[in-house]
C-alpha cells in the first residue's frame, strides 16, 4: 500500500492532526494498534479544555494550548462536540496557598490568559456553596471548559474520514525503513505502507516509535491519574471546575461536573514502572477522597458510580517536542503530549500541517473540504416534540436499551453503522453512553451484546468489550 502521510496513533492528537491535513490534496492514513479511533490517554482524563493559565511560559505547550482554547467554540458547533464554558475556580483554603494567587494571576499573565480574575472568599462561596467556607479568596479562570473527550475525537476522526483519510484499526506498527535520510515505509500488523511523511503521535508508546529511526533520546513513563464518577444526583455538586493550588508535579486533585452530569473527582499523578497498568487502587483512592475533601468537604464518595484510571505519557526529559530532523526527511516526532494534550491537539493539528508546509511539502487545499459533522442523535436532550418526531421517523428512537442514560436502539445502532463505527461494546459506550449510568451496564449490557452480535454478524461469544479477544460471553449454561 502507497500513501503520503502516514500517522501512528488515533488518539486526540493523531486525529486532529488527521482532520487538519485532510483539507489538503494529501493521501492520509492514520494506523492504531487498538480496536477503535479514541487513543489511550485521550479517553481517560478529565475532560477538561485549558486555558494554559498555568503552563510553563514561553514554552510550546503554553503556546498550542493558548492558542486551541479559543478554537472550541467553532470547532464543537461545526463538528456535534458537547462542550461548556463552565470556568474554574481556584480557591486558595489556607494562608500561605493565599499569598501564592499573585505568582499564578501573573504566570497567567504571562501565558496570554488575561481574563484571569481575583475572588473573595465570600463571592466563591456564593459561586460555589460546597466550598470550604474557610476559603480565603481566589482566582477565577472563566475561559477553562468542559467537553466530551470521546466525542471529541470521534467527530475528528469522523469528520477526517469523511474528507478522505484512511484508518487502519487493529493494525500495530512493528518497524518504520528508511532510505537514502528519509522515511520509506511503515510496517505494521497488517502489511507495509510506503509513505513520504510519517507522524509519530504514539502518545505513551512514541518513544518505541522514535527507536525505530534511531531518534529515541527521550523515555516515556506512565503518570497514573485515578479518578471517581460520582452519580448525578448525589447531593454535594459543583458547577464550575474546582481546582487546588497547583504543584510542580501534577495540577492537583479536582472536582467538576462532566459534560453529562456526573461529578468528576481526582486525579492521582503517580509515575509507575509499566506502561499497561490501568488498576485503581484503595491507596490512590483514598488519596483523592483526603485532598478533594479540602476543597469540597461534603464530597460523597460513597455516591461513586465507577472508578477508572488513565495513563499521562510523561516525557522524561520533560517538555512537549514537536521535532523534524535534517538527517532524516519525512519524519515528524511528537513526544511530552502530557497532561494538556486533549486541548492542544486541535492546535497541534495545524502546528503540524504548517511544519510540513516549512519542510517543503506540498500542501494544496482541496476544493470541497468539508467542515462539518454531525454527530449520532442524543435522544434525551430533545424536547418532547422532537423526540416524537424521531419515533416518527424511526420507531427504534422509542426504543429504550440503556435506562440510566436514556439511550435508545436508534442512537445504538446510528453509532454501528455509521463510518468508524463502534465494534465492541466499549466502543459502543463511548459513543451514545450506553452503560455509562449508574448500572454500568448491569442492565443495558446483553441487549447491546446482542445488537452488536446481530449488525455485525458475529455470534454474541464473538463480541469484544475492547480488543480482540475481550469477549463478554463464555457460553450457554443452560
Ligand atoms: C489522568 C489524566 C488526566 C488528563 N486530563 C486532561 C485534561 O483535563 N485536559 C487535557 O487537555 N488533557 C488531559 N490529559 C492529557 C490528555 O489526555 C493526553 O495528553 C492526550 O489524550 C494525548 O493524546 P494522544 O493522541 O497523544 O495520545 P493517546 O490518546 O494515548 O493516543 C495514542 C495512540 O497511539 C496508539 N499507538 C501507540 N503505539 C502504537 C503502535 N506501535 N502502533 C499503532 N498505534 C500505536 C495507541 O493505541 C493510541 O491509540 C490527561 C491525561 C490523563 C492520563
Amino acid at each position: 500500500m502507497k500513501t503520503d502521510v502516514v500517522i501512528i496513533g488515533a488518539g486526540a492528537v493523531g486525529c486532529a492532526i488527521a482532520r487538519e491535513l485532510s483539507r489538503y490534496k494529501l493521501d492520509v492514513t492514520v494506523v492504531d494498534k487498538n480496536e477503535d479511533i479514541g487513543g489511550d490517554a485521550s479517553k481517560s482524563n478529565s475532560a477538561i479544555i485549558h486555558t494554559g493559565y498555568d503552563a510553563s511560559p514561553g514554552t510550546l505547550e503554553s503556546q498550542l494550548v493558548a492558542a486551541a482554547n479559543p478554537m472550541y467554540d467553532k470547532l464543537a458547533e461545526e463538528l456535534d462536540v458537547p462542550f461548556k464554558r463552565i470556568g474554574a475556580i481556584l480557591p486558595a483554603i489556607t494562608q500561605e496557598q493565599f499569598e501564592k494567587l499573585p505568582e499564578i494571576k501573573h504566570k497567567a499573565f504571562l501565558n496570554r490568559v488575561y481574563d484571569v480574575e481575583y475572588k473573595t472568599g465570600e463571592e466563591l462561596l456564593k459561586m460555589e456553596p460546597n466550598l470550604n467556607p474557610e476559603v480565603k479568596g481566589g482566582l477565577y479562570i472563566p475561559r477553562e471548559s468542559i467537553i466530551d473527550p470521546f466525542i471529541l475525537v470521534q467527530a475528528l476522526a469522523e469528520n477526517a474520514n469523511e474528507n478522505g483519510v484512511n484508518f487502519l484499526l487493529n493494525t500495530k506498527v512493528t518497524d518504520i525503513r528508511t532510505e537514502n535520510g528519509a522515511v520509506k515505509e511503515v510496517v505494521t500488523t497488517g502489511g507495509t505502507i510506503t509513505a513520504d511523511y510519517v507522524i509519530n503521535a504514539a502518545a505513551l508508546y512514541c518513544d518505541e516509535i522514535a527507536a525505530m529511526v534511531g531518534k529515541a533520546d527521550y523515555k516515556v513513563v506512565a503518570r497514573r491519574g485515578q479518578f471517581y464518577i460520582l452519580d448525578k444526583n448525589t447531593d454535594c455538586q459543583v458547577k464550575q471546575i474546582v481546582l487546588p493550588i497547583p504543584t510542580k508535579v501534577t495540577k492537583g486533585k479536582l472536582m467538576c461536573p462532566t459534560i453529562h452530569g456526573n461529578m468528576l473527582v481526582g486525579p492521582t499523578a503517580e509515575d509507575l514502572d509499566n506502561k499497561t497498568d490501568k488498576s485503581v487502587t484503595s491507596d490512590g483512592l483514598v488519596s483523592i477522597l483526603e485532598d478533594v475533601k479540602r476543597l469540597i468537604p461534603g464530597v460523597n464518595i460513597r455516591d461513586s458510580i465507577t472508578q477508572y484510571s488513565g495513563l499521562r505519557p510523561n516525557r522524561n526529559p520533560e517538555g512537549l517536542h514537536v521535532d523534524v530532523y535534517d538527517d532524516l526527511k519525512g519524519y515528524i516526532n511528537l513526544s511530552g503530549v502530557r497532561s494538556t494534550g486533549l486541548t492542544l491537539s486541535v492546535a497541534m493539528g495545524v502546528y503540524v500541517a504548517d511544519l510540513m508546509r516549512e519542510t517543503g511539502a506540498v500542501m494544496e487545499p482541496k476544493e470541497h473540504f468539508t467542515e462539518r459533522r454531525k454527530g449520532v442523535l442524543r435522544f434525551h436532550e430533545l424536547d418532547r416534540e422532537e423526540q416524537d418526531e424521531a419515533v416518527k421517523r424511526n420507531p427504534l428512537y422509542g426504543k429504550i436499551v440503556c435506562r440510566c442514560e436514556t439511550v435508545t436502539e436508534g442512537e445504538i445502532l446510528d453509532c454501528i453503522r455509521r463510518p468508524l463505527g463502534a465494534r465492541s461494546m466499549d466502543a459502543v459506550k463511548r459513543r451514545v453512553r450506553a452503560g455509562m449510568g449508574r448500572c454500568q451496564g448491569g442492565f443495558c449490557g446483553p441487549k447491546v451484546i446482542e445488537i452488536l452480535a446481530r449488525e455485525l454478524g458475529i455470534t454474541v461469544e464473538e463480541v469484544n468489550k475492547n480488543n480482540e479477544g475481550s469477549y463478554m460471553v463464555a457460553g450457554k449454561t443452560r
